[in-house]
């Protein structure tokens, strides 16, 4: 039997050009190609089986030419904050997480874009438990297309991509997902309610500027020195923060800033006063993030009076900033947490040993 092709791994075009094929060698008429494109992203179906509009005979016919697959859900966590927390097992048994935050009469989704992570941040779970591989962009995407088939389907209106991995190392795959996310005949979210989180993988950003759309970036800081943030961050090594910031200047929109709060490491008011510094240098609003409880070792979150202070700093220098709320936490949603509470950790492995991990 020849291999089923996955019709949700290609752009809705692509899928619409294979499925009008079929539908032309099984002497369909041409309707029934629009019924079909339908039902994999924007109203999707769990298998050709569920989509009863079509005959059984056709149903069949398709079931042996594509695949539809899923990502089989295998824990899922409510906090009491209503943020709900999803494991995802993947077909060769790898594990990521989603996380869905409502707030208002919006959901944001949280996704994963890698199975752990390469770069080893010192305050992240995800990086502690070390890289397996890269996620396909229906894989990705997939994580959103799953929110429509829960039981109590989850209407999604914004995306980040600060789940598991660092998107720009898998941009080909993030590049595909993001045309299936903002995509009106998929899933439709707009191109402003979808950030891309990174930790200033140069040739990544450069590759997302490049895209029409007006995605959004949100750089992962978390110091405002060099000889600081190399401790946090390895990859501060390979992309310095000069380098980060001069990008951020050049981005064609307007970048945030994204900075854990890190008690007794990254909160002092020099600290603050650098930060102001970057951030009034590129124009960036800054997004105070308090330390998840019990997400990495050897740190402490900032309390949340001295949160306010530093943020004070900032505004105090003409900086916009909001503090996150810090969600979930009675669901351990903080990035990687839920992964290695149920598969235990693994020893990182350097990125250089990736063989698929892939800078942009
Ligand atoms: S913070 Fe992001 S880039 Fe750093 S180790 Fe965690 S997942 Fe990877």
């Amino acid at each position: 039997m020849t291999e089923r092709e996955n019709l949700l791994n290609l752009t809705v075009v692509d899928a619409e050009t294979r499925v009008a094929a079929a539908m032309l060698e099984l002497g369909q008429p041409s309707y029934r190609v629009a019924q079909v494109v339908r039902r994999l992203w924007e109203v999707p179906a769990r298998s050709f089986a569920d989509m009863t509009e079509l005959p059984a005979a056709l149903r069949a016919a398709l079931d042996e030419r594509f695949e539809l697959p899923r990502l089989e859900l295998a824990v899922e966590q409510l906090s009491t904050d209503g943020t709900r927390k999803f494991l995802f097992r993947l077909a060769d048994g790898e594990a990521i997480e989603a996380v869905a935050i409502p707030d208002g009469n919006r959901v944001t989704l949280c996704i994963s874009s890698q199975a752990g992570c390469a770069l080893r941040c010192a305050f992240c779970a995800t990086g502690a438990m070390g890289f397996s591989r890269n996620l396909s962009a229906f894989e990705i995407a997939g994580q959103a297309r799953e929110m429509r088939l829960l039981d109590e389907p989850v209407v999604v209106t914004n995306i980040v991509f600060m789940g598991m991995g660092e998107p720009l190392m898998n941009w080909k795959a993030v590049s595909g997902a993001l045309t299936l996310l903002n995509d009106p005949r998929a899933l439709g979210v707009g191109a402003r309610h979808i950030t891309i989180s990174t930790v200033g993988i140069l040739p990544g950003i450069v590759a997302l500027g490049e895209r029409p759309e007006q995605f959004r970036l949100a750089i992962s800081i978390h110091a405002p020195t060099d000889e600081l943030r190399r401790t946090l961050m390895p990859i501060n090594t390979k992309y310095p923060l000069s380098d980060v910031i001069a990008a951020a200047k050049v981005f064609d929109r307007r970048v945030t800033f994204e900075y854990v709060m890190l008690g007794g490491v990254n909160d002092g008011i020099e600290q603050a006063r650098a930060l102001g510094q970057l951030a009034r240098e590129c124009g960036a609003f800054v997004n105070l993030i308090p330390l998840h409880p019990g997400g990495s070792q050897g740190f402490v979150p900032t309390a949340a009076n001295e949160i306010s202070r530093f943020a004070r700093l900032l505004r105090d220098r003409g900086v916009e900033v909001a503090v996150r709320k810090s969600r979930g936490i009675d669901i351990a949603a903080a990035c990687g947490q839920l992964r290695v509470e149920r598969m235990g950790r693994r020893s990182p492995r350097p990125a250089e040993q990736h063989s698929d991990v892939q800078v942009a």
